[in-house]
């Protein structure tokens, strides 16, 4: 295997983990080994790649901000990121309300099965948990994304995954005036968090080296919990809809790669391509984070100045795969269930998806909890949302592989335009996990 590329050796991991994991569903007994004696390593590897997210965010973002030198530089790429996610993700989801209204997936599933979709899954835990959550959400007012991004507690924000942007806004804020402090008295911090940054830098390529054992075991166990393989195919054709919109939206990516920044898209597909198997394999941004980062700096060569603020800050806001799918999944739900959706609700529906997208966190299943808050937007009748969610639950966690995908793409190419645009994108400088091997032996 050492001389194989890192991508194929993790689809080599992919292919046989799903082969495993059909073999397993035949033998009686096969779904509990997979929980209990494969599933395990698959967590552990999710969670080693969260471990280091916030301090690679936190090293990686202080570093990026006090090489720049220059403050209204670092204002200059933050409104250009903010603006560049804004347009993709209305593309995203006006490409997916096109093609939902033009091959009409809801149109076609027959009473029968709406039923027997209800009665499985309208009172699954997993539907009434992302029902609740819904609530939870929804009960805030109009700026509290903005309250909620400015921690009160430093440490309480970096002890939890999911107050990213908390910590994202502390450690800005403390980059800044690390700047202000001049460079005499920044350098004794500043090379601290030079220092960690390759350290942590160096956990990703010691936890690659276990990913194509570990995407085998998180496969493996995907295929075992999915749902009724008969109800799958029921909803082909909406999943069908889905993945067509995320695979043109791949396609989006590679023209704005080549026209904005001349490098050829295919190049750029193949250096991303570990840290989209890993997005697909864990279906969570925030969990593929650290790899994508490693990816665009050191395989792309887009400066840590730029990378270091818009990946951890796309892994949280920017989700075109997500929003797509919900202005999609919306659609569908009232076609089949005959909910009248004029054209304002439509139109309502891409800037709910676009806050959704914002809110939405970067974990498996969250772009559901966000469904739920799209089809309120358009007056869809409360007591039917259970029934709305149940239609599309079979096929959710494929799908949502697939949208994490395109969500991580579309931060990478994000980060590629916006390095373009500020004259930050240089060469690629791989780093290898044994670089250092002989002077530590
Ligand atoms: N799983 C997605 C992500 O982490 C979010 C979603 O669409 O559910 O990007």
């Amino acid at each position: 295997m050492r001389k194989l590329e890192l991508h194929w050796k993790i689809l080599i991991g992919m292919v046989l983990g799903i082969v495993f994991g059909f073999a397993m569903t035949q033998i009686s007994g096969g779904k509990d080994f997979v929980s209990d004696w494969i599933q395990p390593l698959g967590t552990i590897f999710v969670k080693l790649l969260k471990l280091i997210a916030i301090p690679l965010i936190l090293a990686s973002l202080i570093k990026g901000i006090s090489d720049l030198k220059d403050i209204s530089k670092f204002k200059n790429i933050g409104l250009r990121t903010i603006g560049i996610y804004m347009g993709t993700t209305v593309v995203a989801i006006v490409l997916g309300l096109l093609l939902v209204n033009i091959l009409q997936p809801g149109d076609g599933i027959s009473t029968e099965t709406i039923d027997k979709l209800t009665t499985t899954y309208a009172s699954d835990s997993g539907v009434t948990s992302k029902l609740e959550e819904a609530t939870r959400q929804k009960s805030a007012g109009p700026l509290k994304f903005l309250e909620d991004m400015v921690p009160d507690n430093a440490i309480a924000a970096m002890s939890n995954n999911r107050l990213m942007l908390q910590v994202i806004f502390f450690t800005i804020f403390m980059g800044i005036s690390l700047l202000l402090i001049g460079e005499k008295r920044a350098k004794p911090l500043k090379d601290f968090f030079d220092s960690l940054n390759d350290v942590v830098l160096k956990m990703v390529d010691l936890i690659m080296l276990v990913a194509p054992y570990a995407v085998f075991a998180l496969l493996a166990n995907v295929v075992v919990s999915s749902g009724d393989p008969e109800l799958l195919v029921a909803l082909l054709k909406y999943a069908g809809v889905v993945v067509l919109g995320l695979s043109l939206m791949i396609v989006f990516y590679c023209i704005l790669v080549k026209v904005f920044t001349g490098k050829n898209p295919l190049w750029f597909l193949k250096e991303i391509s570990p840290a989209q198997l890993l997005a697909f394999s864990t279906s969570s941004s925030a969990a593929t984070l650290p790899v994508t980062m490693e990816r665009v700096e050191e395989h792309i060569g887009v400066d840590k100045e730029v990378s270091s603020f818009v990946l951890p800050v796309g892994a949280t806001i920017n989700m075109d795969g997500t929003s797509l799918y919900q202005g999609v999944a919306a659609v569908f739900i009232a076609q089949a269930l005959a909910f009248d959706l004029p054209l304002s609700g439509q139109l309502t529906i891409i800037l709910t998806a676009l806050l959704a997208s914002i809110g939405t966190a970067a974990v498996p299943g969250a772009g559901m909890v966000m469904l739920v808050i799209v089809l309120e937007s358009v007056g869809f009748p409360a007591d039917k949302l259970a029934i709305g969610l149940a239609l599309i639950f079979a096929v959710d966690r494929p799908l949502d592989m697939f949208r994490t995908v395109v969500n991580i793409t579309g931060d990478a190419t994000v980060s590629m335009l916006v390095a373009k645009s500020v004259g930050k994108l240089g060469k690629p400088r791989v780093k290898e996990w044994d670089d250092h091997l002989d002077e530590v032996k």
